[in-house]
């Protein structure tokens, strides 16, 4: 019986990070944050270079004919400006 229990706990616990990692998972595809998150939501841009999703506060920037590209690093950066 005790056995079962430590189970049972377990289970609970492998299944609470489970939900935690998928409710993170969705946020990222989604580029935005679970529902009654969006106090701490962070911004996700998108990598046109290398599809990378990156947190636009960590993203290095282009701006271009007023649009703001985001990039995950300086080789992609350098990647997209010289297809201009
Ligand atoms: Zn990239």
């Amino acid at each position: 019986m005790l056995r079962f229990l430590l189970l049972a706990v377990l289970l609970m616990v492998v299944a609470r990070l489970f939900w935690r990692f998928v409710d993170g998972l969705i946020a990222g595809a989604r580029g935005s944050a679970p529902q009654g998150r969006s106090a701490t939501a962070v911004k996700l841009v998108r990598d046109p270079v290398c599809g990378t999703y990156v947190p636009a506060r960590a993203a290095l920037s282009v701006t271009a004919g007023g649009t703001t590209h985001y990039f995950c690093s300086e080789e992609c950066r350098r990647e997209f400006s010289s297809r201009q």
